[in-house]
């Protein structure tokens, strides 16, 4: 297993002087710098084609940088064998866009399945999946079918079928279109609670209210290039920062996203102020 112990060994992701360029020639990252600290939670933000998903793909290893160097986890991503990539991959749990669940497979079958492939023992499967699915709401669903589920209870298969390995490196990468307000909310709270337990969150989001409301740090990607890292604290106007290629219901289902994540208040909160009134 190649291991690159030059600079320190407490950064778990670092991205030094990277760029990618397609075969096409798209050059779709320019010189980025980032450096991820375990137990950091990171949201990625940017118009669509900005860069985040080739970032999230060089992480996985699923594209490899055109020049400089990547490391996760001490392993130099830039030359790992094709064989060390599945061993590699066990760190990473990974929410796709599209959730990726087998559609022919029950909710306990496809958080299950990500054991098995990892050469996990029935006795212990059959303990932790249900642990899972009831950390993420979905107990009483472990029997149905994908498509028996709606979009946010299958986003919440592929949010348990991510941490059913304990990965230390959550990604999520959170669809584009019909963001649905309560849903987003919900994930992050979930992947917060995920990072409370010392696991690193990494989230690719659009809803600029989201990462505001979470207040965690928050790199933004323009053209390819880090345009900020950390912009919590700056003043962000929503609206202008709505991908302008989305469709008008994905930009009314964001904004509504936002408006549901202005007006939320978690219980605890509710029950101690007594009233509705926010901020
Ligand atoms: P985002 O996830 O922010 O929408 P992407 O990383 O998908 O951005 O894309 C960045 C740029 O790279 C875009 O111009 C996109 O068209 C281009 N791109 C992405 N994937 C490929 C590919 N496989 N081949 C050629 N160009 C690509």
């Amino acid at each position: 297993m190649p291991r690159h112990k030059k600079d320190g060994l407490n950064k778990l992701i670092e991205f030094k002087n990277v760029s990618k360029s397609y075969d096409n020639g798209t050059k779709a990252l320019d010189d980025v710098n980032i450096k991820i600290e375990q137990g950091e939670f990171v949201f990625i933000v940017g118009d669509s084609g900005a860069g985040k998903s080739t970032l999230l793909k060089i992480m996985m290893r699923e594209e490899v940088a055109t020049t400089g160097t990547v490391v996760i986890k001490n392993r130099l991503l830039n030359t790992m064998k094709k064989r060390d990539i599945p061993y590699f991959r066990r760190h990473l749990g990974i929410v796709f866009q599209d959730f990726r669940l087998i559609p022919n497979m029950t909710v306990y079958d496809n958080v299950a399945f990500a054991m098995r492939v990892i050469g996990a023992k029935e006795k212990k499967i059959s303990k932790r999946v249900p642990y899972v699915l009831g950390l993420v709401g979905l107990a009483e669903k472990s029997k149905a079918l994908p498509n028996q589920l709606s979009g946010g209870e299958q986003q919440r298969v592929a949010l348990a079928r991510a941490i059913v390995n304990n990965a230390d490196i959550i990604i999520a990468d959170e669809p584009t279109g019909n963001v649905d307000a309560k849903r987003s909310y919900e994930i992050v709270e979930m992947l917060n609670k995920i990072n409370a337990t010392g696991t690193t969150v990494i989230m690719v989001t659009h809803s600029e209210e989201l990462v505001r409301r979470f207040g965690r740090r928050v790199i933004t990607i323009q053209d390819g290039r880090i345009k900020s890292d950390d912009v919590s604290r700056e003043k962000i106007v929503a609206e202008s920062a709505l991908p302008p290629d989305l469709n008008l219901s994905s930009r009314r289902a964001i904004r509504e996203a936002d408006e549901f994540i202005r007006n939320y208040k978690p219980e605890s909160e509710r029950k101690k102020s007594g009233g509705e009134s926010d901020e």
